[in-house]
């Protein structure tokens, strides 16, 4: 048996790319598998600069582009265009593509594929050319075991089969006897709220069930019901989340502004609220105004990531955030981008404001803070659940516009329940338990790419 070589193809998008790229980084780091990293020529460039800076492109890891098929003049954001074009575009480029990579590395040609959502295309031109596959999820694995069992629902007139919409009758969805009962709005397709995703993923789920495996950053502890219900999800997690004391392997494409770890370093031990919504929700400019002053009322040192664009407001002149004037931030430090697995490490942070994505989740559990959930679409609802409700880990707003008092009211109930914070470290030790099964896992997984 030699070396596994994987071909990385993630959808190229920041939330995909990012985690998928972290993960092979752990490959041929940790266990000296060698990667061919596909990425659009789009992001080519960035993340090519990004990679040989952190020292992420070596030998043992090679990066890769192909055109996307999305004109220049489209809009990027139209990610049904996307999906669309990435397929058509890609999908006879890649045999030419890896019968380059494989002329080129005879000795240690592709043995498997490993795809993210949107991609699952790629894994049936590997397997008419003899290579494996597997799924990278970046997200949980409850949203894939639903995405999972959407045939199912249909089958059992749970849901509508064009639209994912619950049927009169059906007021709660069930997945397993082990899973919590579930509001309709909070399965995943509900909340993209476009019968095209709907559709889409019905399509989509299909293909990827020719992937062996659908590698998850979760763990049998944090998600036993999902794991029953789909037998192909194998538990690595948690990946990554420790990560704490370099940053080459962390953020890449956006810049971490390393300042705010030494204003952490000033501040009181479980003193700071911590509020960031992860690398793609906007949020509606007055919704952000309630949130800046509710920081304010708050009355507590902030660390806050007002990442360029958040607020939804076009942005070309490098300002990023519409603060109101009555605004003074002056117990917070506000950044672009945050070193976030340091931070959420960090002493000084009391509690994580999130939007419950699926990696901010599995990090904020892993460091032992609680959480004041703050969700706004897709699987960051059910993540929710989780947190709230399985775990108990956070408390949460419920959808519509927050206001700053209820800010204020909200952290205070928070940073006041001992029994969430003493749950937080003991879901923290179990999760770094769990560790030991995920690298277990990962290892087979390795060993069947080897075969
Ligand atoms: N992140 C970061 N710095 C920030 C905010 C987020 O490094 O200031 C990272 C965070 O650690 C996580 C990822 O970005 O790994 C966000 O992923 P998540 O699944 O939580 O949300 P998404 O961006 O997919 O909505």
């Amino acid at each position: 048996m030699g070396i596994p070589h994987f071909l990385a193809i993630p959808y190229p998008i920041l939330g995909h790319m990012n985690p998928l790229l972290q993960f092979c980084h752990v490959l041929a780091k940790n266990h000296g598998c060698k990667i061919t990293f596909l990425s659009s020529d789009e992001h080519f460039k960035k993340l090519k600069k990004a990679a040989s800076s952190s020292g992420m492109e070596s030998e043992m890891m090679r990066l890769v582009s192909l055109p996307d098929g999305v004109d220049p003049n489209d809009d990027r954001s139209d990610q049904g265009k996307v999906i669309l074009t990435t397929r058509t575009t890609m999908v006879d480029m890649l045999p030419k593509l890896i019968e380059d990579v494989n002329g080129m590395d005879c000795d240690n040609k592709i043995t498997c594929v490993i795809v993210t959502k949107n991609m699952g295309w790629a894994l049936q031109v590997a397997l008419n050319l003899g290579i494996k596959g597997a799924l990278f999820w970046p997200a949980s694995a409850t949203a894939l075991a639903s995405f999972d069992s959407m045939q199912t629902l249909i089958h059992q007139g749970i849901i509508d089969s064009q639209n994912g919409l619950p049927t009169k009758e059906h007021k709660e969805i069930h997945l397993s006897s082990n899973l919590p009962k579930m509001d309709p709005s909070a399965m995943p397709w509900y909340c993209l709220d476009n019968t095209f995703f709907f559709l889409h993923m019905k399509q989509e789920i299909q293909t990827l069930n020719q992937a062996q495996w659908w590698l998850c950053n979760t763990t049998s502890h944090l998600e036993p019901g999902a794991l029953s219900i789909s037998p192909k999800v194998l538990p690595i997690g948690p990946l990554m989340a420790d990560q704490t004391t370099s940053s080459s392997s962390s953020s890449l494409i956006l810049k971490e502004d390393e300042t705010c770890l030494e204003w952490l370093d000033q501040q009181q031990p479980r003193s700071v609220v911590y509020v960031s919504f992860g690398s793609m929700v906007s949020i509606k400019p007055n919704q952000f105004k309630e949130l800046a002053l509710g920081l304010d009322l708050l009355n507590k040192p902030f660390l806050w990531v007002v990442r360029n664009g958040i607020n939804g407001c076009k942005n070309n002149n490098g300002n990023y955030g519409l603060y109101p004037d009555e605004f003074h931030g002056s117990k917070g430090k506000i950044v672009n981008w945050a070193p976030q697995k340091k931070v959420l490490n960090h002493p000084a942070i009391a509690c994580f404001v999130s939007h419950c994505g699926w990696n901010s989740t599995i990090e904020g559990v892993y460091s032992g803070v609680p959480f004041l959930c703050w969700p706004f679409v897709s699987d960051q609802l059910m993540n929710k659940i989780y947190i709230c409700d399985v775990w108990k880990v956070g408390i949460g707003f419920e959808k519509g516009l927050i206001l700053r008092e209820e800010i204020k009211k909200k952290v205070e109930m928070l940073l006041g329940d001992e029994g969430i914070n003493e749950r937080c470290l003991r879901l923290k030790e179990i999760v770094i338990k769990n560790k030991q099964e995920g690298q277990k896992n990962l290892n087979e997984f390795i060993n069947w790419a080897k075969e």
